[in-house]
């Protein structure tokens, strides 16, 4: 992608890199330190087999291309958003497995390459930062934000700060179970959201069906029933698959389940929801909205706005650039 113009007022600017790193594309763009549009954004893909040192190098020559537009003087530092867990304080990626990667000094790595300071957090609350300081939830006292995609991330923000737990693991919205006997989830346990409503989930239940005898145009479609991506399923859907819209129907109602349990437990203003599956729009959003309002608290219910990400592809960087502002700033 093309980086916009740069205007004289682009140039007085001080500006933060962020880095999205995705198990699918990396995202690197600048935002202004003061918020705002990010530019120079550019994407690759995440070449995870070849390795991490590879995928950093990647990082580190897309961050000095963005960082060459505005001059290096300009460059407060570097966000960086990563699968978890993280440590945080030692700037280690501990586990990812979607990269296969392990003990990653990932802070170290990007910093020695760059020169500048690096601050890390983990993906999904990048998102949800990112959302909050420049996208739907803007200024809201109390957001949660929720990424349908491969995986389900989800990251809290109250009071302006990403709200990380004892150990940085809060926000883990996919893991919530909907069902304690129900589907087993990649995590070990069972009936979490994410054994349902992920990307692969989705698949995996729509070709069960198709399996058992389901009547969908999915089938042929997809030629075998293990082609079935979630990306046809709601393709199928939205052509009016009745099939299909069930199986989107039961995703939406599943998360519905999660977000009202979210939203008993925080009281929140705004959820914020993204990724890939939130792509399925007012498919996914009408009955999900309807679930909420079948079982949260009216009063929390009413004061719950529940809406589609703002900034899909940037979000990450741009909460990623936002927690550098944060750690270096004290507040965004
Ligand atoms: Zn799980």
């Amino acid at each position: 992608m093309a980086a916009p113009q740069m205007t004289e007022r682009h140039a007085r600017t001080r500006w933060i890199a962020g880095v999205d790193i995705g198990g699918t594309n990396l995202r690197v763009g600048l935002v202004p330190f003061a918020g705002g549009p990010p530019v120079a954004v550019s994407s690759a893909p995440t070449r995870a087999a070849h390795g991490p040192a590879a995928v950093v190098e990647e990082v580190a020559s897309m961050l000095r291309a963005a960082i060459a537009e505005v001059g290096r003087a300009n460059v407060a530092g570097v966000g960086v958003g990563a699968p978890g867990p993280l440590d945080r304080s030692r700037g280690v990626v501990i586990e990812t497995p979607n990269l296969g990667w392990r003990d990653i000094p990932l802070v170290d790595m990007i910093a020695s390459r760059i020169g500048l300071p690096v601050a890390l957090d983990n993906d999904a609350n990048c998102f949800a930062f990112g959302e909050w300081w420049l996208g739907a939830g803007r200024g809201a006292e109390r957001l949660i934000g929720v990424t349908l995609g491969t995986g389900i991330g989800g990251g809290i923000i109250l009071g302006g700060a990403p709200y990380r737990g004892a150990s940085d693991a809060a926000g883990e919205v996919g893991h919530m179970s909907v069902d304690y006997s129900g589907r087993r989830c990649a995590c070990g346990s069972r009936g979490c959201v994410e054994a349902y409503a992920s990307g692969s989930a989705i698949a995996a239940r729509a070709a069960e069906g198709i399996a058992r005898g389901a009547d969908s145009t999915l089938a042929t479609a997809a030629g075998d029933p293990a082609g079935i991506t979630a990306e046809a399923v709601c393709r199928a859907a939205a052509a009016g698959d009745r099939y299909a819209m069930l199986i989107v129907d039961e995703t939406a109602r599943v998360i519905g389940v999660a977000i009202s349990d979210l939203i008993h437990l925080l009281n929140p203003d705004v959820i914020v929801i993204g990724g890939g599956v939130a792509g399925a729009g007012e498919l996914l959003f009408a009955p999900l909205r309807d679930e909420v309002e079948q079982r949260a608290f009216r009063s929390a219910a009413r004061a719950c706005r529940i809406v589609p990400a703002e900034l899909p592809a940037t979000a990450g960087l741009v909460g990623a650039a936002g927690v550098f502002r944060l750690t270096v700033h004290g507040n965004v």
